[in-house]
């Protein structure tokens, strides 16, 4: 299931999936790439150090291959950081999708039809909340999140800016 998201400035569209992402489960492993691409940095950070480390630890596992209890020891790390790297690449790929659309939320994009199944789903499944615009100190005005100006509570068009505020998500 897929559910589109809309940029209101520029009218720009974003389809996201809404569940588990293969893309990342084989991909984020390859220097955290795909993270980096959704602009998940901390996420492509941790994988590309992940997958330095990864490429050093055969490095040393050469280095030392003639030592037994080196061997011993690397085996242990080994296989501790094979468990670790696999259950953060589940992790990512559970997550990912939610994150991204999170991200694209959070920096004022919209769901492109905010009562569509797929969207109350998404909302659902993500935890998100549909909220009213920040209401501000004056009764009866709420103020517009786009350029802070206030404007009438049951407003859904900012007379100042004219951005849309039928709808405001939150997370
Ligand atoms: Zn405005």
């Amino acid at each position: 299931m897929y559910v589109t998201l809309k940029n209101p400035r520029t009218g720009e569209f974003k389809q996201i999936k809404v569940g588990w992402s293969w893309v990342l489960f084989f991909f984020a492993g390859f220097w955290g790439i795909p993270l980096f691409l959704r602009r998940l940095n901390i996420w492509g950070g941790i994988f590309l150090l992940l997958s330095l480390v990864a490429t050093c630890q055969s490095w040393i596992a050469n280095f030392f291959a003639g030592d037994e209890d080196t061997a011993a020891l690397m085996g242990i790390g080994v296989f501790g950081f094979s468990v670790s790297y696999l259950i953060l690449t589940i992790y990512v790929a559970a997550t990912g999708n939610e994150l991204t659309a999170k991200n694209y939320l959070e920096s004022g994009w919209k769901f492109a039809a905010p009562d569509s199944a797929e969207a109350v789903e998404a909302r659902r499944r993500w935890r998100i909340r549909r909220v009213a615009v920040q209401s501000s100190a004056s009764e009866g005005t709420k103020k517009c999140p786009f350029c802070a100006e206030d404007v009438q509570a049951a407003a859904i068009k900012c007379k100042h800016c004219g951005s849309d505020l039928s709808e405001q998500q939150s997370v």
